[in-house]
């Protein structure tokens, strides 16, 4: 089973696990129904299995604007598409050109940086990563969402996980030029259903003061139902600034249900929202690394 499958696999279980409010607005309703008056921007589109005109018609549909964001890094890390160089990176830029969407990668590892040149970077309109690429036992790369993950990674006491990934949250931001660090806060296996236990609030500050500290958008996963409305309450009160993800595949992508009932719970306003920086202030531009 390729990868991709298996994390679809995983996103199916989790979306089906979870009980949402009556009231909540189906994707299919006009974005007038959204309710804060907030941009409907979703920055978490993958392309696999479709084409990006498919992807535009959808976005008219929904009303929504996509920001598309390619797998990006060394071929170590595995998905259908993962731009390693600047030709590549330059052709994907090129394929997007003139369309209505916004141009981001998905940056894999912490070694993404070394393939690309700057000035190639700074043609993107944002990066985004996540937390779920993991160090194993061995500090190789362990996709946190497969099966078997606990024999490569020391899970045993799960609070000394929890403090190992709570730092990895903060070392990504500190070491990466990353706009918006997505999915955070997601756990693995059956850790997720206990999330409240688990993100106690000393951890969730250092997650919040390190997004604050280096200029990290942080995104509201309506794939994974994450972060949850206690983080976000405190990532808001501490001036964070917020972005909308579906991680939606076709034809998913401008699903946002989850990110507008948090935005709707904690009162967000236009300018609480994470927007594609201009040109000298993007995070590959101000960021040293
Ligand atoms: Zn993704």
């Amino acid at each position: 089973m390729s990868t991709r499958l298996t994390r679809r696999h995983f996103l199916a279980t989790t979306a089906a696990c979870a009980v949402l409010p009556s009231t909540l607005r189906s994707a299919e309703d006009p974005p007038s129904a959204a309710g804060p008056d907030l941009p409907l921007v979703d920055l978490h589109v993958h392309l696999d299995n479709s084409t990006i005109d498919q992807v535009v018609e959808l976005a008219k549909e929904r009303g929504v604007k996509f920001g598309i964001v390619e797998h990006a890094g060394t071929k170590e890390n595995e998905y259908p598409v993962v731009l390693s160089n600047d030709t590549e990176l330059k052709g994907y830029l090129a394929m997007l050109e003139g369309k209505p969407v916004y141009r981001g990668i998905q940056a894999e590892w912490t070694d993404w940086m070394g393939c690309f040149s700057r000035g190639t970077l700074a043609q993107l309109d944002y990066v985004l990563t996540d937390t779920m690429t993991f160090p194993g036992k061995d500090g190789q790369r362990v996709k946190l969402w497969l099966q078997g993950v606990d024999a490569k990674v020391d899970m045993a006491d799960p609070e000394a996980f929890m403090d190992r990934y709570v730092d990895w949250h903060v070392e990504i931001m500190a070491r990466e030029p990353i706009d918006i660090l997505a999915n955070l806060t997601w756990l693995p296996g059956d850790m997720l259903e206990q999330w409240e236990r688990y993100w106690t609030a000393p951890r969730m500050k250092k997650v919040i003061n390190a997004a604050v500290e280096y200029g990290v958008a942080l995104e509201i996963s309506s794939s994974f139902k994450v972060p949850r409305l206690p983080f976000l309450t405190l990532a808001k009160a501490a001036g964070a600034k917020f972005s909308f993800g579906s991680n939606g595949r076709y034809p998913n992508m401008g699903k946002l249900d989850y990110s507008l009932q948090m935005a709707r719970a904690i009162d967000l306003k236009p300018a609480d929202m994470f927007a594609p920086a201009g040109n000298g202030l993007k995070a590959v531009q101000r960021r040293k690394y």
